[in-house]
């Protein structure tokens, strides 16, 4: 169970995984790679909201609710925010101001998106290790019906409604990999991929320059676990937006999308029928409940991930 974990998140499926892990890895163990692509500036302020959930999950402060957030969370600044003009779709609680307006100090003054989130980790009690995906911005663009959309227009202000047509990284040929990733990408022994979205959280981060190319080459083993469960998204637009990329949401298009980079593909049991055509993928299929309801549910998932990267 010590050996290093490299995993790789986006926001709210992904911290689910992640914390189940951090219950199980003490934090020089375990490196949480983040998700960028979402990142938006509201207000004049950095926004990272995946970041955020994985960071806020690991506190202890997540909204159980949402997933997403911070619990107790009051909107006075965002009424006063409306009534003074500004545009407050993206809703920003009180408490969650106060982490944007540090983030967004601490760049101004010169630190990297990692500095600052280790600093951010540090003074909230997270132990192990957050990383965003990169110190460089991406942003993720929305190809849809309704034109181009920047990501969180698409996916908070519209809903996901407009019909998508593609995605790209805006930004991402011009980015590394942060520090940290970098070298967990060396020295890690295993590598998971959370169970959040293929397309809009895992997809920016396996864009960016040299990282496919070395997960491929990675030595240790490479465990997946779906986020789409009997042809559905448990939660967010996963299933909608692979449809409307012509592909049937399923489990098997998630492991589609990760083939030649993945070694043990994790898959719900409602999905066991499926299994036969993951390991035609090439990827040893495990066939598990994937369903984290409680806290208990994602330590047990997390439980079988680093047994099975164990015996791989
Ligand atoms: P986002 O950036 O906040 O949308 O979060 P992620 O990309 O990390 O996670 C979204 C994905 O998590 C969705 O596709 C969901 O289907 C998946 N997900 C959420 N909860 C669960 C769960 O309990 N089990 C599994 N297997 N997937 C989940």
């Amino acid at each position: 169970m010590a050996r290093a974990v490299l995993a790789l998140a986006g926001g709210v499926g992904g911290a689910k995984l992640v914390l189940g892990l951090s219950r199980l890895l003490p934090p020089e163990a375990l490196t949480v790679v983040v998700n960028t692509g979402d990142d938006e500036t509201f207000h004049g302020l950095h926004v990272s909201p995946d970041l955020d959930t994985v960071t806020y999950t690991l506190a202890g402060l997540a909204n159980p609710e949402t997933g997403w957030g911070v619990q107790g969370e009051t909107f006075q600044a965002a009424a006063v925010l409306e009534r003074l003009g500004a545009e407050t779709w993206f809703r920003l609680g009180d408490r969650d101001l106060a982490l944007h307006l540090r983030r967004t100090e601490l760049l101004r003054a010169g630190w990297t998106l990692s500095e600052v989130t280790r600093e951010l980790c540090q003074r909230l009690g997270v132990a192990h290790a957050v990383v965003p995906m990169s110190d460089q911005p991406v942003r993720t663009v929305a190809l849809t019906d309704e034109g181009e959309l920047a990501f969180q227009v698409y996916f908070v202000r519209r809903r996901c409604e407009p019909r998508l047509l593609g995605l790209r990284f805006d930004g991402v040929e011009r980015a590394e990999p942060a520090p940290a990733f970098r070298q967990a990408l060396v020295y890690a022994r295993a590598l998971v991929y959370c169970p959040s979205n293929p397309l809009v959280s895992l997809g920016p981060i396996l864009a960016l320059p040299g990282v496919r190319e070395q997960v491929e080459r990675f030595p240790g083993p490479r465990v997946a676990v779906s986020p789409i469960v009997g042809g559905q998204a448990i939660k967010g637009p996963a299933a909608k937006m692979f449809a409307e990329l012509g592909e049937a949401p399923s489990c098997v298009a998630v492991a589609r999308r990760l083939r030649g980079l993945c070694d043990v593909f994790v898959l719900d049991q409602v999905d066991a029928a499926r299994a036969e055509e993951v390991a035609d993928l090439g990827m040893r299929p495990l066939v598990v409940p994937t369903l984290m309801a409680s806290e208990a549910d994602k330590v047990q998932l997390a439980r079988r991930v680093l047994e099975v990267a164990e015996a791989a």
